[in-house]
């Protein structure tokens, strides 16, 4: 018996040495109070059922956020483990990345990982630290999107950006990498990103039903710093009739914008247009004939906007779920599932009709969140709920100690390791607070701004009017009125400013 089971204890133990496989499947502002494991107004219209069996069978995480609420940067965040003004990819209208800076994917590769990346890239400089890669240029298209190949050529590829995302993924899975290494495959949807438009199969689903809306759409943006009034994020005045709404030509009513024509329509073949305007075209007319009768309020006018936008969207979404279930289906067909960690995330949240806005990039919550759920079997316990702050730049940190990688000093984020391993509890040395920075880049005038997030309160300072903004989340969770000049909160202010303090210093942000 004694050689049978030395044999068994050096195979238990290999065994418990294997490398994990590291999926993540990523989208783009897909707002977590759209994913039906948070919870939320659509749990029920719009469940996402795929995405939610990570949530059964591994954790939530509900305090989870970005550094910088925009595509390019929360990317740069995620592939260094540092913030914004570190990495250097602070905006999308400037920043190029610089990909000869140390990257998790770097990392994994030196220590023996197959490494891909597949779908949205948006950092500009081609990807660096992958066997493999195939990104969309720029924000990419949904219909007959083009990709860009490692050789420098761009293919478009007939169909669906969500499914051919994941035909892609699942093919490098089964027939592209070295299956004597672990892998890391980041598939990065575009979905369900601005102009929101669906695959053909979803284009009548919500059909003839109100989806609710939020408490907030008609915000006045009183009780808070007058810069909100002036950002161009709002259903009511800042939708294209073309571009946004999915309309043709140009409307003639002046509460729709007008000038930027929806160019998905114009990407689709003949019987994709046809598809599209077989589904869109009664709902279309009615809207011009109203309009043109007399009958639509501006309320009505905004509420028919959000019932259009919140439906293409939550259809981006359905798309993105199902393909989650497709990659999911294969891990467990293949066996991978067991060693494979997978998490599913966005780049950052957004604004479902919230404070009257689309968009992200203002530190409110709708914003500010992402979703993160993780499924690693033998280590997360299935059902986990966490309540530890994360962040985005602890993925990168994250990874290597998964991988048995040394991480890095540098590395601005923590590993989540020790949370994952400890039923989603933070040990007792956790941040009490973490730190965000948006640069105010020209697209849609949302002031820059910095702050500091804690479990209970949220300080924005907003530097060209240097004001502050200071909201009590427990009592206020939908931030509609800042309480710094409250004397109720004059302690709470002076501890979140000094730690606000104590984040920029300790991440070295500088001065100004
Ligand atoms: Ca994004």
């Amino acid at each position: 018996m004694r050689p049978l089971s030395i044999l068994l204890l050096s195979l238990l133990s290999s065994l418990a040495a294997e490398r994990p496989n590291i999926l993540l499947i990523f989208a783009d502002d897909h707002a977590l109070q759209a994913i039906s494991a948070y919870g939320g107004r659509f749990k029920d219209i719009a469940p996402t059922p795929n995405i939610d069996r990570l949530a059964k069978q591994g954790a939530v995480f509900e305090r989870s956020y970005c550094a910088n609420s925009i595509c390019g940067p929360s990317r740069a965040c995620i592939l260094t483990g540092k913030h914004s003004l570190i990495n250097g990819f602070i905006d999308n209208n400037n920043s190029k990345f610089n990909g000869a800076q140390p990257t998790f994917p770097k990392y994994l590769q030196a220590a023996g990982y197959e490494t891909a990346v597949i779908g949205k890239w948006h950092l500009v400089s081609d990807p660096t630290g992958f066997n493999y890669w195939e990104v969309l240029p720029d924000q990419g298209s949904y219909n007959n999107p083009d990709f860009i190949q490692m050789d420098g050529s761009t293919k478009r590829i007939d169909g669906y950006v969500t499914d051919i995302i994941t035909d892609k993924s699942l093919d490098w899975l089964k027939n592209r990498r070295d299956k004597d290494k672990p892998f890391v495959l980041m598939t990065q949807q575009k979905a369900p990103h601005r102009n929101w438009s669906p695959a053909e199969r979803h284009y009548k689903l919500f059909d003839g039903k109100d989806l609710p809306e939020p408490e907030t759409l008609f915000d006045d943006y009183a009780n808070r710093s007058e810069t909100l009034k002036k950002q161009q994020m709002t259903l009511e005045k800042d939708f294209w009739w073309g571009h946004d709404l999915l309309l043709h030509g140009e409307p003639t009513d002046p509460r729709f914008r007008k000038g930027m024509a929806n160019g998905e329509y114009q990407r689709m073949n003949t019987a994709q247009q046809a598809a599209f305007d077989q589904a869109y075209g009664a709902e279309n007319q009615k809207l011009i004939d109203d309009l043109a009768a007399g009958k639509l309020s501006d309320k009505d006018v905004t509420r028919w906007k959000y019932q259009r936008y919140i439906k293409n969207y939550l259809r981006c979404i359905r798309a993105v779920d199902e393909n989650v279930g497709r990659l999911l289906d294969y891990l467990d067909e293949s066996g991978l599932a067991k060693n494979t960690i997978v998490i599913y995330s966005s780049d950052q949240g957004f604004y479902l009709g919230e404070h009257g806005w689309y968009d992200k990039r203002w530190m409110f919550e709708e914003s500010l969140a992402m979703p993160f759920l993780i499924r690693w079997p033998g280590v997360v316990k299935p059902g986990v709920r966490s309540k530890a702050l994360i962040q985005n730049i602890d993925y990168a940190p994250t990874f290597l100690e998964a991988a048995g990688v040394a991480v890095p000093e540098d590395i601005q984020g923590r590993s989540l390791v020790p949370v994952l391993k400890n039923a989603g509890v933070a040990p007792a040395d956790w941040r009490k607070a973490l730190y965000y920075y948006y640069s105010g880049e020209g697209t849609h005038r949302v002031a820059a701004h910095d702050g500091v997030r804690s479990d209970r309160y949220k300080l924005f300072h907003l530097p060209k009017t240097d004001e502050w903004q200071l909201f009590d989340l427990e009592k206020d969770p939908q931030e509609m009125k800042s309480i710094h000049a409250d004397p109720a909160y004059a302690t709470v202010l002076a501890e979140m400013r000094k730690t606000y303090q104590e984040l920029r210093a300790q991440y070295k942000i500088p001065q100004g």
